[in-house]
Protein backbone atom coordinates (compact mmCIF):
# COMPACT_ATOMS: atom_id res chain seq x y z
CA UNK A 1 0.00 0.00 0.00
CA UNK A 2 2.94 2.36 0.18
CA UNK A 3 3.25 5.70 1.64
CA UNK A 4 1.07 6.99 4.24
CA UNK A 5 1.08 5.06 7.92
CA UNK A 6 1.30 8.20 9.69
CA UNK A 7 -1.78 9.70 11.04
CA UNK A 8 -3.34 12.73 8.88
CA UNK A 9 -2.39 16.24 10.60
CA UNK A 10 -4.99 19.10 10.73
CA UNK A 11 -5.31 21.96 8.39
CA UNK A 12 -8.25 24.04 7.76
CA UNK A 13 -11.77 22.21 6.93
CA UNK A 14 -13.48 24.93 4.70
CA UNK A 15 -10.48 23.72 2.41
CA UNK A 16 -12.59 20.83 1.94
CA UNK A 17 -15.87 21.96 2.45
CA UNK A 18 -16.10 25.83 1.72
CA UNK A 19 -16.89 26.51 -1.52
CA UNK A 20 -14.28 29.45 -2.06
CA UNK A 21 -11.34 27.05 -0.30
CA UNK A 22 -12.43 24.39 -2.43
CA UNK A 23 -11.54 26.53 -5.79
CA UNK A 24 -8.37 27.44 -4.11
CA UNK A 25 -7.66 23.94 -3.20
CA UNK A 26 -8.17 22.69 -6.72
CA UNK A 27 -6.79 25.35 -8.66
CA UNK A 28 -3.41 24.32 -7.68
CA UNK A 29 -2.45 23.41 -10.87
CA UNK A 30 -3.20 26.47 -13.59
CA UNK A 31 -5.15 25.39 -16.51
CA UNK A 32 -2.93 25.69 -19.97
CA UNK A 33 -4.40 27.96 -22.47
CA UNK A 34 -5.61 25.62 -24.56
CA UNK A 35 -8.32 24.08 -22.00
CA UNK A 36 -9.10 27.58 -20.75
CA UNK A 37 -9.63 28.27 -24.84
CA UNK A 38 -11.78 25.20 -25.03
CA UNK A 39 -13.89 25.80 -21.84
CA UNK A 40 -14.97 29.03 -23.28
CA UNK A 41 -15.93 27.12 -26.56
CA UNK A 42 -17.35 24.55 -24.40
CA UNK A 43 -19.10 27.65 -22.36
CA UNK A 44 -20.24 29.41 -25.41
CA UNK A 45 -21.60 26.69 -27.51
CA UNK A 46 -22.96 23.80 -25.47
CA UNK A 47 -23.38 23.73 -21.88
CA UNK A 48 -22.86 27.01 -19.54
CA UNK A 49 -23.89 25.48 -16.67
CA UNK A 50 -21.89 22.67 -17.31
CA UNK A 51 -18.60 24.09 -18.15
CA UNK A 52 -18.78 26.65 -14.99
CA UNK A 53 -18.70 23.15 -13.08
CA UNK A 54 -16.11 22.23 -14.49
CA UNK A 55 -14.25 25.52 -13.86
CA UNK A 56 -15.50 24.92 -10.35
CA UNK A 57 -14.03 21.76 -9.87
CA UNK A 58 -10.64 22.46 -11.75
CA UNK A 59 -11.38 19.77 -14.15
CA UNK A 60 -9.93 21.06 -16.93
CA UNK A 61 -7.79 19.00 -19.33
CA UNK A 62 -9.16 18.17 -22.31
CA UNK A 63 -8.91 14.74 -23.08
CA UNK A 64 -6.54 13.27 -26.36
CA UNK A 65 -5.52 9.45 -25.73
CA UNK A 66 -5.96 6.68 -24.06
CA UNK A 67 -4.77 3.09 -23.62
CA UNK A 68 -5.30 0.87 -21.32
CA UNK A 69 -7.02 1.90 -18.21
CA UNK A 70 -4.49 4.96 -18.86
CA UNK A 71 -5.69 8.68 -20.53
CA UNK A 72 -3.58 11.10 -21.70
CA UNK A 73 -4.35 14.65 -21.59
CA UNK A 74 -3.39 17.41 -24.23
CA UNK A 75 -0.93 18.84 -22.12
CA UNK A 76 0.50 15.32 -21.70
CA UNK A 77 -0.65 14.24 -17.99
CA UNK A 78 -1.13 10.63 -18.26
CA UNK A 79 -4.39 9.85 -15.78
CA UNK A 80 -5.38 6.08 -13.79
CA UNK A 81 -8.71 5.95 -14.67
CA UNK A 82 -10.87 4.74 -12.37
CA UNK A 83 -14.05 6.06 -13.89
CA UNK A 84 -13.72 3.72 -16.41
CA UNK A 85 -16.42 5.69 -18.52
CA UNK A 86 -19.71 5.30 -16.78
CA UNK A 87 -18.61 1.54 -17.08
CA UNK A 88 -17.90 1.76 -21.15
CA UNK A 89 -14.35 0.78 -20.88
CA UNK A 90 -13.98 -3.04 -19.71
CA UNK A 91 -11.92 -3.88 -22.63
CA UNK A 92 -9.58 -1.01 -21.80
CA UNK A 93 -8.86 2.22 -24.06
CA UNK A 94 -8.31 1.69 -27.76
CA UNK A 95 -8.03 -2.24 -27.73
CA UNK A 96 -5.72 -3.53 -30.95
CA UNK A 97 -7.93 -5.83 -31.59
CA UNK A 98 -10.98 -4.30 -31.23
CA UNK A 99 -9.35 -0.98 -32.75
CA UNK A 100 -8.26 -3.55 -36.25
CA UNK A 101 -12.03 -4.68 -36.53
CA UNK A 102 -13.40 -1.40 -36.68
CA UNK A 103 -10.86 -0.33 -39.13
CA UNK A 104 -11.69 -3.08 -41.19
CA UNK A 105 -15.45 -2.76 -41.41
CA UNK A 106 -15.04 1.04 -41.70
CA UNK A 107 -12.93 -0.27 -45.05
CA UNK A 108 -15.43 -2.14 -46.31
CA UNK A 109 -18.88 -0.82 -45.02
CA UNK A 110 -19.94 1.29 -42.21
CA UNK A 111 -23.85 2.04 -41.89
CA UNK A 112 -26.13 -0.36 -43.59
CA UNK A 113 -27.85 -0.19 -46.51
CA UNK A 114 -31.19 -1.28 -44.38
CA UNK A 115 -32.26 -3.30 -47.54
CA UNK A 116 -30.00 -6.19 -48.06
CA UNK A 117 -29.03 -8.06 -44.64
CA UNK A 118 -26.27 -7.21 -42.70
CA UNK A 119 -23.94 -10.18 -41.69
CA UNK A 120 -22.38 -8.22 -38.64
CA UNK A 121 -25.21 -8.12 -36.85
CA UNK A 122 -26.57 -11.15 -37.33
CA UNK A 123 -23.22 -12.88 -36.21
CA UNK A 124 -23.51 -10.71 -32.94
CA UNK A 125 -27.28 -11.21 -32.27
CA UNK A 126 -25.57 -15.33 -32.44
CA UNK A 127 -23.22 -14.80 -30.52
CA UNK A 128 -25.02 -13.21 -27.71
CA UNK A 129 -27.95 -15.62 -27.97
CA UNK A 130 -25.09 -18.34 -27.16
CA UNK A 131 -23.21 -16.31 -24.42
CA UNK A 132 -26.60 -14.95 -22.72
CA UNK A 133 -27.95 -17.25 -19.93
CA UNK A 134 -30.84 -19.64 -20.26
CA UNK A 135 -32.90 -19.08 -23.57
CA UNK A 136 -32.36 -15.20 -23.85
CA UNK A 137 -32.28 -15.52 -27.87
CA UNK A 138 -32.98 -12.94 -30.02
CA UNK A 139 -31.15 -9.33 -30.43
CA UNK A 140 -32.53 -5.59 -31.18
CA UNK A 141 -29.92 -3.40 -32.04
CA UNK A 142 -29.66 0.33 -31.26
CA UNK A 143 -27.37 2.93 -30.30
CA UNK A 144 -27.29 3.55 -26.15
CA UNK A 145 -28.38 1.98 -22.97
CA UNK A 146 -31.41 4.55 -22.88
CA UNK A 147 -32.84 2.99 -26.23
CA UNK A 148 -32.48 -0.20 -24.64
CA UNK A 149 -34.83 0.35 -21.91
CA UNK A 150 -37.48 2.25 -24.05
CA UNK A 151 -37.41 -0.95 -26.36
CA UNK A 152 -37.62 -3.07 -23.66
CA UNK A 153 -40.44 -1.51 -21.79
CA UNK A 154 -42.13 -1.51 -25.42
CA UNK A 155 -41.80 -5.04 -25.65
CA UNK A 156 -42.87 -5.50 -22.36
CA UNK A 157 -46.42 -3.79 -22.93
CA UNK A 158 -46.90 -4.88 -25.97
CA UNK A 159 -46.01 -8.73 -25.33
CA UNK A 160 -48.29 -8.94 -22.04
CA UNK A 161 -50.77 -6.91 -23.11
CA UNK A 162 -50.47 -4.99 -19.83
CA UNK A 163 -48.87 -1.27 -18.95
CA UNK A 164 -48.10 -0.66 -15.59
CA UNK A 165 -44.17 -0.91 -15.02
CA UNK A 166 -42.68 -1.21 -11.45
CA UNK A 167 -39.11 -0.63 -10.74
CA UNK A 168 -37.02 0.81 -7.98
CA UNK A 169 -36.19 4.02 -6.41
CA UNK A 170 -32.27 5.21 -6.68
CA UNK A 171 -32.93 3.46 -10.25
CA UNK A 172 -30.99 4.91 -13.24
CA UNK A 173 -31.81 3.98 -16.59
CA UNK A 174 -31.46 6.92 -18.76
CA UNK A 175 -32.82 10.07 -19.84
CA UNK A 176 -34.71 9.39 -22.54
CA UNK A 177 -38.89 9.99 -21.99
CA UNK A 178 -39.65 6.17 -21.28
CA UNK A 179 -35.95 5.47 -19.44
CA UNK A 180 -36.50 8.27 -17.27
CA UNK A 181 -40.19 7.10 -16.41
CA UNK A 182 -38.59 3.84 -14.54
CA UNK A 183 -35.52 5.90 -12.81
CA UNK A 184 -35.55 6.85 -9.41
CA UNK A 185 -34.06 10.18 -9.14
CA UNK A 186 -37.31 13.13 -8.99
CA UNK A 187 -34.55 15.80 -9.58
CA UNK A 188 -33.85 14.64 -13.27
CA UNK A 189 -37.64 14.11 -13.76
CA UNK A 190 -39.67 16.99 -12.10
CA UNK A 191 -38.70 19.94 -14.76
CA UNK A 192 -40.37 17.12 -17.60
CA UNK A 193 -43.95 15.91 -15.95
CA UNK A 194 -45.94 14.10 -16.53
CA UNK A 195 -43.84 11.22 -17.63
CA UNK A 196 -45.24 7.64 -18.82
CA UNK A 197 -48.07 6.84 -16.14
CA UNK A 198 -48.73 3.54 -14.16
CA UNK A 199 -45.34 3.19 -12.75
CA UNK A 200 -45.21 2.15 -9.24
CA UNK A 201 -41.67 2.29 -7.95
CA UNK A 202 -40.44 0.68 -4.72
CA UNK A 203 -37.39 0.45 -2.38
CA UNK A 204 -34.66 -1.53 -4.08
CA UNK A 205 -33.89 -4.80 -2.54
CA UNK A 206 -37.31 -5.05 -0.79
CA UNK A 207 -38.64 -7.89 -1.59
CA UNK A 208 -41.50 -7.71 0.63
CA UNK A 209 -42.36 -3.89 -0.95
CA UNK A 210 -42.35 -6.05 -4.51
CA UNK A 211 -44.69 -8.24 -3.13
CA UNK A 212 -47.15 -5.52 -2.70
CA UNK A 213 -46.28 -3.69 -5.60
CA UNK A 214 -46.37 -6.49 -8.65
CA UNK A 215 -49.93 -7.56 -9.85
CA UNK A 216 -51.85 -9.20 -12.71
CA UNK A 217 -51.55 -5.89 -14.83
CA UNK A 218 -48.19 -5.43 -13.86
CA UNK A 219 -46.05 -5.65 -17.95
CA UNK A 220 -42.53 -5.86 -16.11
CA UNK A 221 -40.08 -5.49 -13.34
CA UNK A 222 -37.03 -3.43 -14.62
CA UNK A 223 -34.15 -3.86 -12.54
CA UNK A 224 -30.54 -3.28 -12.25
CA UNK A 225 -28.74 -6.35 -11.07
CA UNK A 226 -26.36 -4.09 -9.03
CA UNK A 227 -27.75 -0.35 -8.97
CA UNK A 228 -25.01 1.44 -10.47
CA UNK A 229 -25.98 5.15 -10.14
CA UNK A 230 -28.07 4.63 -6.95
CA UNK A 231 -24.55 4.17 -5.46
CA UNK A 232 -23.53 0.82 -6.11
CA UNK A 233 -26.00 -1.42 -4.38
CA UNK A 234 -26.01 -4.68 -4.36
CA UNK A 235 -28.50 -6.80 -2.99
CA UNK A 236 -29.31 -9.72 -1.23
CA UNK A 237 -28.24 -12.99 -3.11
CA UNK A 238 -31.81 -13.86 -2.80
CA UNK A 239 -33.09 -10.55 -4.62
CA UNK A 240 -33.43 -11.97 -8.07
CA UNK A 241 -34.56 -15.43 -7.62
CA UNK A 242 -37.03 -14.19 -5.64
CA UNK A 243 -38.42 -11.19 -8.51
CA UNK A 244 -38.13 -14.12 -10.83
CA UNK A 245 -41.04 -15.89 -9.00
CA UNK A 246 -43.15 -12.96 -8.09
CA UNK A 247 -42.78 -12.08 -11.85
CA UNK A 248 -43.45 -15.72 -13.12
CA UNK A 249 -46.22 -15.61 -10.46
CA UNK A 250 -48.21 -12.78 -11.81
CA UNK A 251 -47.33 -13.25 -15.60
CA UNK A 252 -45.16 -10.40 -15.48
CA UNK A 253 -41.94 -10.13 -17.35
CA UNK A 254 -38.63 -9.37 -15.52
CA UNK A 255 -36.43 -6.52 -17.57
CA UNK A 256 -32.73 -6.64 -16.69
CA UNK A 257 -31.11 -3.38 -17.17
CA UNK A 258 -27.79 -4.17 -17.40
CA UNK A 259 -26.53 -1.45 -19.34
CA UNK A 260 -23.89 -1.08 -16.71
CA UNK A 261 -23.06 -4.33 -14.56
CA UNK A 262 -23.01 -6.69 -18.33
CA UNK A 263 -20.03 -7.64 -20.30
CA UNK A 264 -17.72 -8.59 -17.45
CA UNK A 265 -17.54 -5.98 -15.23
CA UNK A 266 -19.24 -7.34 -11.45
CA UNK A 267 -16.91 -10.91 -12.19
CA UNK A 268 -19.06 -12.77 -14.34
CA UNK A 269 -20.22 -11.96 -18.26
CA UNK A 270 -23.71 -10.97 -16.95
CA UNK A 271 -24.33 -10.03 -13.29
CA UNK A 272 -27.91 -11.95 -13.54
CA UNK A 273 -25.63 -15.20 -13.52
CA UNK A 274 -24.26 -14.02 -10.01
CA UNK A 275 -27.85 -15.56 -9.32
CA UNK A 276 -28.42 -18.33 -11.99
CA UNK A 277 -31.59 -15.83 -12.93
CA UNK A 278 -32.59 -15.35 -16.35
CA UNK A 279 -34.70 -11.91 -16.95
CA UNK A 280 -37.39 -11.99 -20.58
CA UNK A 281 -35.69 -8.90 -21.35
CA UNK A 282 -31.66 -7.72 -21.29
CA UNK A 283 -31.13 -4.38 -21.61
CA UNK A 284 -27.26 -3.72 -22.84
CA UNK A 285 -24.75 -1.12 -23.76
CA UNK A 286 -22.38 0.96 -22.85
CA UNK A 287 -19.02 -2.18 -22.89
CA UNK A 288 -20.85 -4.01 -25.65
CA UNK A 289 -19.30 -1.43 -28.00
CA UNK A 290 -15.80 -2.24 -26.77
CA UNK A 291 -14.58 0.95 -26.00
CA UNK A 292 -14.91 1.94 -29.71
CA UNK A 293 -18.26 2.28 -30.91
CA UNK A 294 -21.87 2.89 -29.50
CA UNK A 295 -24.40 0.17 -29.29
CA UNK A 296 -27.05 -0.92 -27.26
CA UNK A 297 -28.94 -3.84 -27.68
CA UNK A 298 -32.39 -5.53 -26.02
CA UNK A 299 -32.02 -9.63 -25.96
CA UNK A 300 -35.18 -11.20 -24.82
CA UNK A 301 -36.49 -14.49 -24.71
CA UNK A 302 -38.99 -16.36 -27.25
CA UNK A 303 -41.70 -15.33 -25.56
CA UNK A 304 -40.93 -11.39 -25.21
CA UNK A 305 -40.76 -11.54 -28.92
CA UNK A 306 -43.90 -12.82 -30.42
CA UNK A 307 -45.39 -9.00 -30.88
CA UNK A 308 -43.00 -8.97 -34.09
CA UNK A 309 -45.10 -11.90 -35.51
CA UNK A 310 -47.93 -8.95 -36.22
CA UNK A 311 -45.89 -6.40 -37.37
CA UNK A 312 -41.88 -6.96 -38.05
CA UNK A 313 -41.32 -3.14 -38.21
CA UNK A 314 -42.87 -2.37 -35.17
CA UNK A 315 -39.77 -1.23 -33.16
CA UNK A 316 -37.29 -0.28 -35.69
CA UNK A 317 -33.80 1.86 -36.00
CA UNK A 318 -31.95 3.51 -38.72
CA UNK A 319 -28.55 3.38 -37.02
CA UNK A 320 -29.34 0.47 -35.20
CA UNK A 321 -27.21 -2.49 -35.70
CA UNK A 322 -25.06 -0.96 -38.35
CA UNK A 323 -22.42 -2.76 -39.23
CA UNK A 324 -19.69 -0.69 -37.88
CA UNK A 325 -20.80 -1.06 -34.47
CA UNK A 326 -21.69 -4.87 -34.61
CA UNK A 327 -18.25 -5.70 -36.02
CA UNK A 328 -16.89 -4.07 -33.12
CA UNK A 329 -19.07 -5.49 -30.03
CA UNK A 330 -18.50 -8.70 -31.89
CA UNK A 331 -14.76 -8.36 -31.45
CA UNK A 332 -15.31 -6.67 -28.10
CA UNK A 333 -17.18 -9.61 -26.89
CA UNK A 334 -14.38 -12.21 -28.31
CA UNK A 335 -11.71 -10.24 -26.45
CA UNK A 336 -13.81 -9.94 -23.40
CA UNK A 337 -14.11 -13.95 -23.16
CA UNK A 338 -10.80 -14.72 -24.72
CA UNK A 339 -9.01 -12.50 -22.45
CA UNK A 340 -11.11 -14.15 -19.66
CA UNK A 341 -11.78 -10.57 -18.89
CA UNK A 342 -15.06 -11.94 -15.87
CA UNK A 343 -12.71 -13.89 -14.35
CA UNK A 344 -9.55 -10.78 -13.92
CA UNK A 345 -12.75 -8.59 -12.51
CA UNK A 346 -13.56 -11.16 -10.20
CA UNK A 347 -10.15 -11.93 -9.02
CA UNK A 348 -8.65 -8.28 -8.96
CA UNK A 349 -12.08 -7.03 -7.44
CA UNK A 350 -11.88 -9.07 -4.79
CA UNK A 351 -7.93 -7.66 -3.88
CA UNK A 352 -9.03 -4.27 -4.75
CA UNK A 353 -11.62 -4.43 -2.42
CA UNK A 354 -10.36 -5.65 0.30
CA UNK A 355 -7.71 -3.09 0.26
CA UNK A 356 -10.02 -0.29 0.17
CA UNK A 357 -11.68 -1.81 2.99
CA UNK A 358 -8.34 -1.57 4.68
CA UNK A 359 -8.42 1.85 3.38
CA UNK A 360 -11.40 2.43 5.45
CA UNK A 361 -10.60 1.27 8.87
CA UNK A 362 -7.73 3.67 8.36
CA UNK A 363 -10.11 6.56 7.64
CA UNK A 364 -13.27 6.07 9.25
CA UNK A 365 -14.40 9.20 9.42
CA UNK A 366 -13.76 9.72 5.60
CA UNK A 367 -15.01 6.79 4.43
CA UNK A 368 -18.40 4.87 5.20
CA UNK A 369 -18.21 1.80 3.58
CA UNK A 370 -16.05 0.27 0.45
CA UNK A 371 -18.87 -2.88 -1.59
CA UNK A 372 -19.40 -3.13 -5.00
CA UNK A 373 -18.67 -6.83 -6.84
CA UNK A 374 -16.00 -7.49 -9.09
CA UNK A 375 -14.61 -4.21 -10.54
CA UNK A 376 -17.76 -2.53 -9.91
CA UNK A 377 -16.94 -0.65 -6.52
CA UNK A 378 -18.19 1.98 -4.34
CA UNK A 379 -16.40 4.51 -1.67
CA UNK A 380 -19.70 5.64 0.69
CA UNK A 381 -18.19 8.84 2.02
CA UNK A 382 -19.31 9.98 5.43
CA UNK A 383 -20.33 13.51 5.26
CA UNK A 384 -21.55 15.23 2.25
CA UNK A 385 -18.95 17.64 0.70
CA UNK A 386 -16.37 14.95 1.14
CA UNK A 387 -16.91 13.43 -2.30
CA UNK A 388 -16.02 16.86 -4.26
CA UNK A 389 -12.91 17.09 -2.10
CA UNK A 390 -12.02 13.45 -2.27
CA UNK A 391 -12.42 13.77 -6.43
CA UNK A 392 -10.80 16.76 -6.73
CA UNK A 393 -7.32 15.47 -4.72
CA UNK A 394 -7.42 12.37 -7.18
CA UNK A 395 -7.36 14.18 -9.77
CA UNK A 396 -4.63 16.98 -8.66
CA UNK A 397 -2.68 12.71 -8.20
CA UNK A 398 -4.00 11.63 -11.86
CA UNK A 399 -6.56 9.60 -11.23
CA UNK A 400 -9.79 10.06 -12.60
CA UNK A 401 -13.24 8.76 -10.48
CA UNK A 402 -16.76 10.27 -10.31
CA UNK A 403 -19.80 10.17 -7.94
CA UNK A 404 -22.54 7.65 -8.54
CA UNK A 405 -25.14 10.35 -10.20
CA UNK A 406 -28.04 9.59 -8.34
CA UNK A 407 -26.11 9.28 -5.04
CA UNK A 408 -23.08 11.99 -4.06
CA UNK A 409 -22.32 10.59 -1.53
CA UNK A 410 -20.75 7.75 -3.54
CA UNK A 411 -18.06 7.55 -5.67
CA UNK A 412 -17.56 4.86 -7.47
CA UNK A 413 -14.30 3.13 -8.80
CA UNK A 414 -14.90 1.38 -12.08
CA UNK A 415 -11.17 0.80 -14.12
CA UNK A 416 -11.16 -0.96 -17.19
CA UNK A 417 -10.81 -4.80 -16.47
CA UNK A 418 -7.47 -4.66 -18.11
CA UNK A 419 -6.02 -2.67 -15.55
CA UNK A 420 -2.69 -4.31 -14.14
CA UNK A 421 -2.97 -5.08 -10.22
CA UNK A 422 0.50 -2.55 -10.31
CA UNK A 423 -1.96 0.00 -11.56
CA UNK A 424 -4.46 -0.57 -8.83
CA UNK A 425 -2.04 -0.57 -6.38
CA UNK A 426 -0.86 2.53 -7.63
CA UNK A 427 -4.65 3.59 -7.48
CA UNK A 428 -4.26 2.96 -3.43
CA UNK A 429 -1.49 4.97 -2.73
CA UNK A 430 -2.93 8.37 -4.43
CA UNK A 431 -5.69 7.02 -2.74
CA UNK A 432 -3.91 7.23 0.28
CA UNK A 433 -2.42 10.52 -0.35
CA UNK A 434 -5.54 11.79 -1.24
CA UNK A 435 -7.50 11.03 2.08
CA UNK A 436 -4.47 11.79 4.28
CA UNK A 437 -4.56 15.48 2.99
CA UNK A 438 -8.09 16.24 3.02
CA UNK A 439 -9.13 13.76 6.30
CA UNK A 440 -7.95 16.07 9.30
CA UNK A 441 -10.12 18.70 7.44
CA UNK A 442 -13.39 16.25 7.80
CA UNK A 443 -12.09 15.93 11.60
CA UNK A 444 -12.62 19.51 12.10
CA UNK A 445 -15.57 19.56 11.01
CA UNK A 446 -17.12 16.42 12.65
CA UNK A 447 -15.98 17.70 15.87
N1 LIG B 1 -29.14 1.89 -17.65
C1 LIG B 1 -28.14 1.90 -16.78
C2 LIG B 1 -28.09 0.87 -15.71
C3 LIG B 1 -27.13 2.87 -16.85
O1 LIG B 1 -26.14 2.89 -15.97
C4 LIG B 1 -27.20 3.83 -17.88
C5 LIG B 1 -26.19 4.89 -18.01
O2 LIG B 1 -25.39 5.13 -17.14
C6 LIG B 1 -28.28 3.78 -18.79
C7 LIG B 1 -29.22 2.79 -18.65
C8 LIG B 1 -28.40 4.79 -19.90
O3 LIG B 1 -27.42 4.56 -20.85
P1 LIG B 1 -27.08 5.71 -21.93
O4 LIG B 1 -26.39 6.80 -21.20
O5 LIG B 1 -26.18 4.98 -22.92
O6 LIG B 1 -28.35 6.12 -22.54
Amino acid sequence: MGSGDETPGPTSFTRVFGVGSICQFLLLERISDVSEDLLTRYEQYMNPALARIFRFTGIEAVEDHGKGALLWDEAGNQYLDCAGGYGVFVQGYQHPRIVARAKAQLDKLALSSRVLESRPAIDLAEKLAHLTPGDLQYSFFCNSGAEAVEGALKFARAATGRSKIVSTHGAFHGKTFGALSVSGRPTYQEPFLPLLPNVERVPYGDIAALRQAVDSNTAAVIVEPIQGEGGIIVPADDYLPELRHLCDAHGALLIADEVQTGIARTGKLFAVEHSQVVPDLLCLAKALGGGIMPIGAIVGRPKAWTFFEHSPLIHTSTFGGNPLACAVAVEALDVTVEEQLPERAAHLGAYFLQQLQLLRARYPLAIREARGRGLMIGLELAAPGVGGALISALFQRKVLAVYTLNNERVIRLMPPLVITQEQLDEVLNRLNDALKEIYADIQDLLE
